[in-house]
């Protein structure tokens, strides 16, 4: 289909793009990757009368690695995660999730600052956010503000955003070396968006786990911790009877629905399904 009629702008600055979005009362959208978006406009979700191109914006492309975490600009694309030999040690975790996101043009041209905007409740990247406890920081009309993930993600392609800010960068708090971890996803095919996914890690303290983090996505409105899980595996030793107790947590915590790929039922089991291997695998890192 044809995308309905819209204007178009490509500012040069950060300030620039936000008064554009708040000039059209709520109905401009940014533009980023377009891979999310153009779709949406084709299949007349989303009807912006003004899209507001970010691609000039270079501020936001960069990847920072410091010893506060690693630092991505919300332009930051999927490929340049992929291609980023620092982030192996860095952000392991980060990069072992990304390399499930789409396909390879997708890939080129998607960014993280779109993704976490979209919220597709199966994406990768909100999955990561809430997992590492990531900060997003953003700049309205109002000024900069700096949101947590557990409070950025709503539901639904629904989020803490208001229509006139920008996402500018999003934290992932420091990596420790010593940090096991490990993601896992179902998908039909490998690039389609995930029936369940799982993003963990764990730190060794004393020859047990501590400081479990166990995020899931495709289950539920929104990609999400699971607090009960993460219970049964902090104090205790990892092994194979932990990880079975730990999936058994994890199917018994999410709430899942039935829709036209899987039923409720599948998807709550597949999900400590992946709890389980995941936690194994992490265990033999
Ligand atoms: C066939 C197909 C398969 C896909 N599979 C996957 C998958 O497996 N996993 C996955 O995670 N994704 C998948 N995607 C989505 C892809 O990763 C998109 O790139 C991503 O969701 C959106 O990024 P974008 O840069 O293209 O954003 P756009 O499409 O440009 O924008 C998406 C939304 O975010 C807003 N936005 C963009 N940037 C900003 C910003 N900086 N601040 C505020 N708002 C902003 C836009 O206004 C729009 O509402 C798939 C897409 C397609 C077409």
């Amino acid at each position: 289909m044809k995308l309905p009629p819209f204007e178009y702008a490509c500012p040069t600055t950060v300030n620039e793009a936000v008064a554009l979005l708040a000039s059209h009362q709520g109905e401009a959208k940014a533009l980023a990757g377009g891979q999310s978006l153009m779709p949406m406009m084709a299949f007349r979700v989303a009807q912006p009368t003004l899209l507001v191109d970010l691609r000039k914006l270079s501020d936001l492309r960069g990847i920072r690695i410091g010893a506060d975490g690693v630092r991505l600009g919300a332009l930051v694309r999927w490929r340049d995660i992929l291609d980023d030999k620092r982030l192996e040690t860095a952000h392991p975790l980060l990069k072992a999730a990304i390399s499930h996101v789409a396909h390879y043009q997708i890939r080129n041209r998607g960014t993280v600052g779109g993704s976490i905007a979209h919220a597709d409740p199966a994406a990768e990247m909100p999955g990561i956010c809430q997992t590492c406890d990531a900060v997003i920081s953003v700049m309205g009309k109002a000024g900069a503000r700096q949101i947590k993930a557990k409070d950025f993600f709503q539901g639904a392609l629904t989020t803490a955003l208001e229509s006139d800010e920008i996402i500018t960068e999003i934290h992932l708090p420091a990596w420790p070396a010593t940090r096991r971890y490990d993601f896992q996803e179902f998908a039909r095919r490998r690039g389609d968006f995930a029936m369940s996914g799982i993003a963990l890690y764990y730190d060794i303290e004393g020859g047990k786990a501590a400081n479990a983090h166990i995020g899931v996505i495709g289950v539920g409105d929104h990609a999400r911790r699971l607090g009960k899980a993460e219970a049964v595996v902090n104090g205790n030793a990892v092994n194979e009877a932990l990880a079975v107790k730990a999936g058994e947590a994890a199917s018994a915590e999410v709430e899942p629905q039935d829709d036209i790929h899987a039923s409720a039922a599948y998807r709550r089991s597949l999900t400590g399904t992946l709890v389980e291997r995941a936690l194994l695998a992490a265990m033999a890192r």
